[in-house]
């Protein structure tokens, strides 16, 4: 089994963290360095460290990943406005915390998805 995550604690309710939602396999929370008005992190409570550890029996977890993304952003008033999901994967992908999870932003133009990087 994967070893517990700074998310882990969070989820155990052993250290502190602006929780919105939680099932009994999924738990929401604001992020730490918010980076639009809405920044919230979805995250399954048995912890898949990266997208790459991701397995068929994970398909359901995944999948309920975004149905409870929906489900954030009709509560958080921005479903219709609009949002985006992003899921980081390691080095390149800008990955920090390696417990999967579903970054929802919104509550402003977020503008192109990826800058442009000058070689
Ligand atoms: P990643 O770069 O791994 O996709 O994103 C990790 C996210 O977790 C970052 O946006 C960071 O601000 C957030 N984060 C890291 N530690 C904590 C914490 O202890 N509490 C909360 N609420 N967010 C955290």
């Amino acid at each position: 089994m994967a070893k517990d995550t700074i998310f882990s604690k969070i989820i155990h309710g052993e250290i502190p963290a602006d929780i919105i939602y939680q099932d009994e396999q999924t738990t929401a929370f604001r992020d730490i360095h918010p980076q639009a008005p809405t920044h919230i992190l979805i995250v399954p409570n048995n912890v898949i460290p990266t997208v790459n550890d991701a397995t068929p029996e994970n398909e359901q977890i995944l999948g309920h990943l975004f149905v409870v993304a929906a489900k954030i952003a009709k509560q958080e008033g921005i479903a219709e406005s609009g949002y985006r999901l992003i899921v980081n994967c390691n080095k390149d992908g800008g990955q920090e915390v390696f417990h999967l999870h579903v970054h929802l932003l919104g509550g402003r133009r977020l503008g192109p998805m990826l800058t442009r990087q000058e070689e």
